[in-house]
């Protein structure tokens, strides 16, 4: 099957894990981080994630380092339109990019939200250019950060929501419960944002119970994962339902352990074929030295996907995308 040729929607990829392993090399380079840089394959292994870790903290210290060398607006511009480059390169048409302002902008104390999202919106606008690929900002809150700061992050995506197109909900889940965000994720609602939320993403106590607490008091029209659903049907058959859509991303549920077993233990064609709407992401490829084609890979080799599957995911992506109508390109 010529994976790169179907068309695809990627809905849940970080920007901020996004950088190409070429450039992360060159930036570390000029900043003279000691690393391996004659060894390809070690060089590779400091710089990502390339097998399973025993807990979300060990991946989320390795995007902190990537983050850092994010360090100009400049740099938000490349890593911007090298992204959308490789999407198009990979049979992207539609493409959901989200950041974490508060997090991207803690790299440098020269950067501010608006120099960030500046740079980002200029590295779209250079993309858009040259390819033929509708493409949607997310701003992402960081569950962890004090609620001070996301309620800073919050004001900031709508004030800027006519370049955003959806606010999501991210990190640590355990200790971090849905149910105290819900009155920022009212105000996002009101001002006309779409919702989507990372939940049941790792195996830990609560995990199935983030996913009903994120759609009952978030409003959340997509669940970033949504892996551990499995512990709970009744959770599973309120994702069914209400035809919420799980953003899934193989390669990092693998990294993550997020199941018990490896890959033919993740639960993505039991729930396509319970009727569940699964879509195929990438989630932070930069930092596990992969690409959204790896996730492809993933599912016909260990799901039996076939372009029929592929597809149907793809339709259900387009469908739930956040971007307006007028700018999806499905060419
Ligand atoms: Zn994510």
């Amino acid at each position: 099957m010529d994976l790169k040729g179907l068309k695809k929607v990627e809905l849940h990829c970080h920007l901020e894990g996004a950088v190409r392993i070429s450039t992360l090399t060159e930036l570390a380079k000029a900043k003279k981080i000691d690393l391996p840089y004659s060894d390809p394959i070690k060089l590779k292994k400091s710089l990502c994630v390339v097998e399973p870790l025993k807990n979300l903290s060990d991946l989320l210290e390795r995007l902190l380092r990537m983050r850092d060398l994010l360090d100009s607006e400049e740099l938000y511009e490349r890593v911007t339109f090298e992204y959308i480059e490789d999407s198009f390169n990979q049979g992207v048409r539609l493409l959901e990019l989200r950041y974490n302002p508060v997090f991207a902008a803690e790299a440098s104390p020269s950067l501010t939200l608006d120099r960030i999202h500046r740079g980002i919106l200029s590295g779209i606008e250079r993309a858009q250019k040259k390819y033929k690929i509708g493409v949607g900002l997310i701003g992402t809150l960081g569950r962890i950060l004090p609620m001070n700061i996301v309620k800073q992050e919050m004001e900031f995506i709508i004030a800027n929501k006519d370049t955003f197109c959806g606010i999501d909900l991210a990190d640590k889940e355990d200790g971090f419960e849905p149910k105290p965000f819900a009155p920022y994720f009212e105000k996002a609602r009101e001002a006309g944002l779409r919702i989507t939320i990372h939940a049941g993403e790792i195996n830990v106590p609560g995990a199935s119970k983030n996913v009903y607490d994120a759609i009952t008091y978030l409003y959340a029209e997509r669940i970033g994962h949504g892996v551990r659903i499995f512990e709970d049907k009744k959770v599973m058959d309120l994702v069914k339902e209400k035809g919420i859509v799980l953003e899934m991303c193989p390669m990092s549920n693998w990294l993550s352990s997020a199941v018990d077993g490896g890959h033919p233990a993740h639960p993505i064609k039991k729930y396509l074929d319970y009727g569940i709407k699964v879509t195929i992401n990438s989630d932070d490829p930069g930092l596990f030295g992969s690409s959204l084609i790896d996730d492809y890979k993933i599912l016909a080799e260990h799901h039996g996907f076939t372009e029929k599957e592929f597809n149907r995911c793809n339709q259900i992506a387009f469908d739930a995308c956040f971007i307006k109508d007028k700018e999806k390109y499905w060419v």
